[in-house]
């Protein structure tokens, strides 16, 4: 996963009251703060500064430019004298990228020994963001707004954060989904509106008959597989629990043979994310596991069961993580079973078979086992335990009349004891502000089974893509009560009636 070389334009506001020597003034501050916050090593894009904006016909044609730009993913703006807001309304009403409000100042400090109205007027930014921000209200226009000093390294964080949601935004149309053929019989939560996911996300989704996949599986050369079976004897440990070495080797080789077909199809084809289904493989020898890994470890999206929705946001979050500093990985993943002792509570997760090696914490392991569901060879997978430490686990949820996404804030943590006859990969966390009342709370908002999991992303990142996407949000953190949960949701109910 690479970045796009996406850029972020610093719009600065003001006017021509104040004489020349004041905008001067305006356009050296802000190209100093452009300098410093691109210097500060804090920010994962380059911020670009354009000239100071004072009127209407300047302010339409660079928000018409930041469209028309490729490599523009957002504007930066401020506002560092006043700046009239009906001069932004044409502008604003044109322009359809992320918008970021930063509502700062040049100065950190009053000078107090030398302050005059000329200084007053010319640093006026919470005069003149107000009256900017009262018309992006007025206009409904979905924004963030950050306050602060900007060399502050706190508010830098902020405005790192930022563009990783901005990123989020611009990256979410370019994402297609393929489904290997249909959602599981039966399965409600892992369904949804297809067309409406594509309206609100631009998200493409299709559907593929599985032996379509499959012939690129089978066309997979012998030495190519041979030589991907043997990156993964080099890289990680093979667990062979008493099965024979050369069989061993065999059911191996088939998920190599898998992961090479699969993802040759989706290049070729252009798609960032796969679902498949356990109870619809086709010709496949196995149900695809440590293949679905790997490919989830390069940056594609998935779901299992045909869950098109997860494996979309499990691509999301590849994308707004991509090239992050320290990152600790982002999957698919399911809650599956409960560790009730008091003090010790949290949800043991795991899946089948595919969950991604990005979050695995210490050595990664192949074991090769019986699945229970299903009828095709024991699957080669890959086997480890998850980092500890915050994350959250999120899921978009189809209403019928309009998508959800929850965001739970988890503790990730280590389970007491090994789990040594367990043969997947696991994590084990404790959802805030408890078990009990996480749960509760998932269970009322009417959360699914799977989650698209990240270390690396904020509830407040994933909360401004979701408003971006003009959709509705619960979050489930140190904060939610049942009472205040519940009445959160009977109120969206009547804010997100259409
Ligand atoms: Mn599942």
């Amino acid at each position: 996963m690479e970045n796009k070389n996406y850029k972020f334009w610093f719009a600065t506001g003001s006017q021509d009251l104040y004489g020349d020597e004041c905008l001067a003034n305006v356009a050296a501050h802000a190209k100093q703060m452009v300098a410093e916050l691109n210097a500060s090593g804090r920010l994962p894009f380059e911020i670009v500064w354009k000239p100071t904006l004072i009127d209407n016909a300047t302010i339409r044609q660079t928000f018409a430019d930041a469209n028309n730009d490729p490599e523009c993913a957002g504007v930066i703006t401020w506002m560092h004298t006043f700046s009239p807001a009906k001069s932004w309304i044409l502008g604003l009403s044109e322009y359809r990228k992320p918008l970021l409000h930063l509502h700062t100042q040049f100065n950190e400090e009053i000078p107090y020994d030398t302050i005059d109205m000329d200084f007053m007027n010319e640093n006026q930014s919470a005069h003149g963001d107000r009256e900017y921000g009262h018309i992006v209200t007025r206009m409904g226009i979905e924004r963030k707004v950050i306050m602060g000093h900007w060399a502050d390294a706190k508010v830098q964080d902020r405005i790192a954060s930022w563009m990783r949601t901005a990123i989020g935004i611009m990256e979410s149309s370019h994402i297609r989904v393929c489904r290997v053929a249909d959602n599981m019989r039966n399965v409600a939560v892992t369904e949804g509106d297809k067309v409406e996911a594509q309206i609100k996300f631009g998200w493409e989704i299709d559907a593929y008959p599985v032996n379509e996949i499959v012939k690129y599986v089978e066309d997979v050369s012998k030495g190519d597989v041979d030589a991907l079976t043997q990156e993964y004897y080099d890289k990680y440990d093979i667990l062979l629990e008493g099965r024979n070495e050369k069989e061993f080797r065999e059911h191996v080789a088939v998920q190599a043979q898998i992961e090479l077909g699969f993802e040759k199809f989706l290049t070729e084809k252009n798609y960032q994310a796969i679902v498949t289904h356990f109870g619809d493989l086709g010709a496949l020898k196995q149900l695809p596991g440590l293949a679905i890994q790997r490919l989830m470890e390069k940056g594609y999206g998935f779901g299992a069961e045909g869950d098109w929705k997860t494996a979309a946001m499990v691509r999301l979050m590849k994308v707004m993580t991509a090239g992050k500093k320290d990152a600790k990985g982002t999957s698919f993943m399911e809650d599956y079973t409960y560790n009730l002792v008091p003090g010790k509570e949290g949800i043991l997760q795991a899946h089948m078979l595919e969950v991604c090696p990005t979050i695995s914490d210490g050595p990664i392991g192949i074991k090769v086992c019986p699945l229970s569901m299903g009828d095709r060879e024991d699957p080669a997978r890959l086997v480890f335990t998850a980092k500890e430490g915050p994350a959250i686990a999120t899921s978009l949820i189809d209403l019928g009349d309009r998508f959800r996404l929850i965001i739970n804030e988890v503790d990730v943590k280590k389970t007491d004891k090994p789990m040594p006859k367990l043969p997947v990969a696991t994590a084990f966390w404790t959802p805030k502000p408890n078990l009990q009342t996480g749960a509760e709370s998932w269970i009322y908002a009417g959360g699914a089974h799977h989650t698209a999991f990240t270390y690396d992303l904020s509830t407040e990142q994933m909360a401004d893509w979701a408003a971006a996407m003009g959709i509705e949000v619960v979050y489930i953190d140190a904060d939610t009560t049942i009472r205040g949960l519940r009445n959160e949701l009977r109120w969206n109910e009547i804010a997100f009636r259409k």
